[in-house]
């Protein structure tokens, strides 16, 4: 039936992303982000560090990681609940998980990359948010300056509230390049976060069936 292809089914597969993502997180144009604060920053640093800003190849970067910083911190200005406001009544009551979610953040000690994927799962109380919505929530609450255990947190937090839900799990696997590049300089190693409310954090046997799904291989159907 030609109904099936609605604006509404469009919209709810996230097809219609895509033009929005890209004015959201890549042009910095119209940034409220003070580039040209930054850029001087940035020469700044390499002066400071014993470098020539003014050599052929450093004469752009200030201005490239000016606007690389107004990209990877666009969550500073994004407001993860609006991907939450529209949701649909459903009578649905059983665990909904996204898992595999990549995202990129920064670490706030040392404003160097981590990165990683994050899982997350919810068991609705009448109330589901398009899947799509999941993941434009982790970008937005991970491009900012952060903390792997916050961030776990604040997901889980926002989940909880904003969608009313009987219980929320978010696990989030990281890798620090202030571990790898630099400190303890131990790459490979994995920061694992997890935050449990609700039905996931009371009742053992809902935590196991989150866990063992979220280690079942990808594809795999349980
Ligand atoms: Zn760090």
């Amino acid at each position: 039936m030609s109904e099936k292809r609605s604006p509404y089914l469009t919209e709810e597969t996230g097809l219609m992303d895509s033009v929005d993502d890209h004015a959201e997180f890549s042009a910095p144009s119209g940034t409220p982000v003070d580039l040209d604060r930054i850029r001087r920053a940035v020469r700044e640093i390499l002066a400071a560090v014993g470098e020539d800003p003014d050599r052929e190849g450093l004469l752009e970067t200030p201005d490239r990681v000016a606007r690389m910083y107004a990209e990877v911190f666009s969550g500073l200005h994004t407001e993860p609940r609006q991907y939450l406001k529209k949701t649909f009544t459903q009578k649905y009551d059983e665990m909904v998980l996204v898992k595999d979610i990549r995202y990129e953040s920064f670490c706030e000690h040392h404003l160097l990359p981590f990165t990683g994927v994050a899982h997350v799962a919810y068991i609705p109380n009448g109330k589901v948010v398009g899947l799509s919505k999941i993941p434009r929530v982790v970008d937005a609450l991970a491009r900012r300056p952060q903390l792997q255990e916050r961030l776990t947190e604040e997901l889980a937090e926002l989940l909880m509230s904003e969608l009313d839900a009987k219980g929320v799990a978010v696990i989030m696997h990281g890798s620090h390049s202030c571990m790898t590049i630099r400190g303890v300089h131990k790459p490979g190693a994995t920061f694992v976060t997890s935050a449990m409310r609700g039905l996931f954090k009371e009742r053992l046997a809902t935590r196991s069936e989150v866990l063992a799904l979220i280690q079942g291989k990808n594809g795999e159907s349980l």
